[in-house]
């Protein structure tokens, strides 16, 4: 069974789908494994290192033609053109929906497993990339943040003078935002939190932050976990309930999304224009239209005095652990759907396992 780990080709990927050390294990459990060169370069793990490790180094073509492709980012026309006939793929898809790559990919007969179709169950959790990859994420946005802003975020006390700490706000108290709330704490910044799902506030406090109450008269708790969308009644009461909280930031973190939906505004241009020149708000949701209106995506902008970091790809500016949990993430998939045979590992049905099952693309999705 050949599983082939290539070269991340969408612009400013620098991840790579596994390791050395994980393709050891991978090779110690009877798979072989096809690096494409280079392909870990950019993550820190040279060639030389999945030699050590008994990896095959190919051209791109030899990566692609395995059992078993792993990938970090969505399929595109030339990964169609080159997936083996019949083969699994495994990865990011990057898509809700009707999709003419994913189409392209089941038409070869490919069955394709989709990393963010993983249910967010304590049984997945070790091979949930969306969470390893989303508290990187808040992890390095928080960093982003502080290094734009041109003050200190704890509370500084010299002989030239003190400076009071920030006043920091996360949006959206999800894997990633959780992270940035206890990254921001460790900076020692002042944080409070906001998240439309009630049961955020303990974990909030339980960092050492403060919660953010609002009452709109609706539940934004949706199914499995996450939020649904709002009423625009309670939309707009949110806006409004949150924007003198919002005014007193120094800095805004905000990761509020809901899946397959564009995420929503919780950041004005009113809010932003109240806000003190220097803040900083850095948008973990720009990719999906952004918590703030004025968010570019791919950007970093100033408007009104304010700095705005829409950075699309935070886990790249962290890529050797990224790359890291992600090749783990994977292996742990890889270990509950193929079971060991004398002759090498054995692919299950994974229609008969709820996880793969759920990650598996059907027609038209
Ligand atoms: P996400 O990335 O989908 O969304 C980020 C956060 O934005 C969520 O907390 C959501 O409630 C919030 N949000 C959405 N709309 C908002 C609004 N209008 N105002 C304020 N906040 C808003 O979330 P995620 O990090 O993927 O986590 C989703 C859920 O999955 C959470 O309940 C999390 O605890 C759970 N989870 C479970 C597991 C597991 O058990 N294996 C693993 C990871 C996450």
């Amino acid at each position: 069974m050949k599983i082939g780990i290539p070269l991340e080709s969408a612009p400013g990927e620098t991840r790579v789908a596994s390791i050395p050390e994980v393709v050891k294990k991978l090779i110690g459990k009877g798979f072989e494994v096809m690096v494409e060169a280079g392909a870990g370069v950019r993550a820190g793990y040279p060639d030389g290192e999945y030699a050590a490790a008994g990896a095959q180094l190919t051209d791109r073509a030899g990566a692609f033609d395995v059992d078993l492709l792993l990938k970090v980012r969505r399929p595109d026309a030339a990964d169609v053109e080159a997936v083996r006939p019949g083969g699994l793929y495994v990865g990011l898809l990057e898509s809700c929906g009707e999709d003419e790559i994913l189409s392209a990919m089941l038409a070869k007969g490919v069955r394709v497993l989709g990393m963010e179709r993983m249910p967010r169950t304590s049984r997945a959790q070790s091979m949930d990339a969306l969470s390893s990859q989303s508290n990187i994420a808040g992890y390095r946005a928080t960093l982003e943040a502080a290094a734009r802003y041109g003050r200190f975020l704890p509370m500084m006390m010299t002989s030239a003078g003190s400076a009071k700490p920030a006043r920091l706000v996360v949006l959206g108290v999800g894997v990633a935002g959780l992270q940035a709330i206890a990254t921001a704490r460790r900076l020692g910044a002042d944080v409070y939190a906001y998240d439309v799902r009630p049961e955020t506030q303990e974990q909030i406090r339980s960092l050492g932050a403060k919660p953010i109450e609002l009452d709109l008269g609706e539940s934004g708790s949706g199914e499995g976990g996450y939020a649904k969308e709002l009423s625009e009644e309670a939309k707009a009461k949110q806006q409004a309930a949150l924007s003198d909280q919002l005014a007193k930031a120094h800095v805004i973190i905000t990761t509020a999304l809901i899946p397959c939906r564009p995420a929503p505004v919780l950041v004005t241009e009113e809010v932003v224009k109240r806000m003190r020149p220097g803040s900083v708000i850095v948008d973990l949701a720009a990719a999906n239209g952004g918590n703030c209106p004025l968010t570019v995506a791919g950007e970093i902008v100033e408007r009104h005095g304010v700095t705005i970091v829409g950075l699309t790809n935070f886990p790249a500016l962290v890529p050797a652990d990224a790359s890291a949990f992600y090749a783990r993430n994977l292996a742990n998939l890889i270990e509950i759907m193929f079971t060991p045979s004398e002759s090498g590992p054995v692919l299950k049905d994974l229609a008969e396992d709820d996880i793969t099952a759920a990650m598996l693309v059907k027609p038209s999705t």
